[in-house]
């Protein structure tokens, strides 16, 4: 483990645009690097804020923000604790739910969250929400939307980037950056996440609920919730996923236990 982690960062300073992924162990090539990509998303994120109904105060607003904090802080404590601190320091998380009967919910680069109203019945408790918010965030977290821009999408973010430091960029660049990071469906676009980023949000959003505190044996019961409400469909985030619900489910189960014992090395061993 300890060679392995000596010859990440030794590859690391070699080349720097090849990153391992702390959560996934998997190289990505991240030729933008956070700070410059982030604000983009976050001018993003504050123009959707914008064009969209914010919910504020209310106790399921207030609900949202709780259990955001909660699975960042669980985020923040396992990465601390298997040696990425500071991996996290261009995050700037940001919990806000919106008015809107879609089945929804996501989690931009950065930790820039939304919920959707539509999708609170179907959470049907904060336990749900934690259960939700661990995918969302550990989507984020995995960079499984640096992942999905091409190459030359990329390329031209980074150009971008480096070009306009501050402000003008241009719409196109923003489609971009909005499409990979989850907004695309603003813009008519939807870039699926694949099926193996949707079992590996699946696996460390588990782990994320359970270090938060939250009962990983509610993650199965969440799927056949949204189950039972899709009538074969999907909610939008999850439509393009292959993994059908029932394997979602079966992978869920099997995995709560060392979700359990993942939150026991924290302290954890009552969920709610
Ligand atoms: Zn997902």
């Amino acid at each position: 483990m300890k060679i392995r982690k000596l010859l990440v960062w030794g590859t690391a300073v070699l080349f720097i645009s090849c990153a391992t992924n702390p959560f996934t162990g998997k190289q990505t090539l991240a030729l933008v690097p956070n700070s410059q990509i982030l604000p983009m998303a976050f001018q993003q994120y504050n123009q959707f804020l914008g064009e969209n109904k914010v919910v504020k105060g209310t106790s399921d607003a207030e609900m949202i923000t709780r259990v955001g904090q909660k699975i960042a802080r669980a985020s923040e404590r396992w990465l601390n604790a298997n040696g990425y601190s500071g991996y996290l320091k261009d995050y700037k998380w940001e919990y806000n739910l919106v008015e809107d009967k879609t089945v929804n919910a996501w989690c931009m680069p950065g930790g820039k969250i939304v919920f959707y109203t539509g999708i609170l019945p179907i959470a049907q408790s904060e336990t749900g929400i934690a259960a939700i918010m661990g995918h969302e965030v550990a989507h984020a977290l995995a960079n499984h939307g640096q992942q999905r821009m091409s190459a030359s999408q990329i390329q031209q973010v980074a150009g971008a980037a480096t070009a306009v430091a501050v402000s003008g960029k241009s719409q196109q660049t923003q489609q971009i950056v909005g499409t990979a990071f989850g907004l695309g469906s603003q813009f008519g676009v939807m870039l699926p996440f694949s099926r193996s980023h949707e079992t590996e949000a699946d696996r460390i959003g588990l782990q994320l609920m359970a270090i938060a505190g939250y009962n990983p044996d509610e993650a199965a019961n969440l799927w056949r919730r949204m189950k039972a409400n899709s009538g074969g469909q999907s909610p939008p985030e999850f439509m393009s996923t292959h993994p059908s619900s029932d394997t979602r489910i079966a992978n869920l189960t099997a995995w709560a236990p060392s979700a359990r014992a993942e939150a026991k090395k924290f302290g954890i061993t009552t969920f709610k």
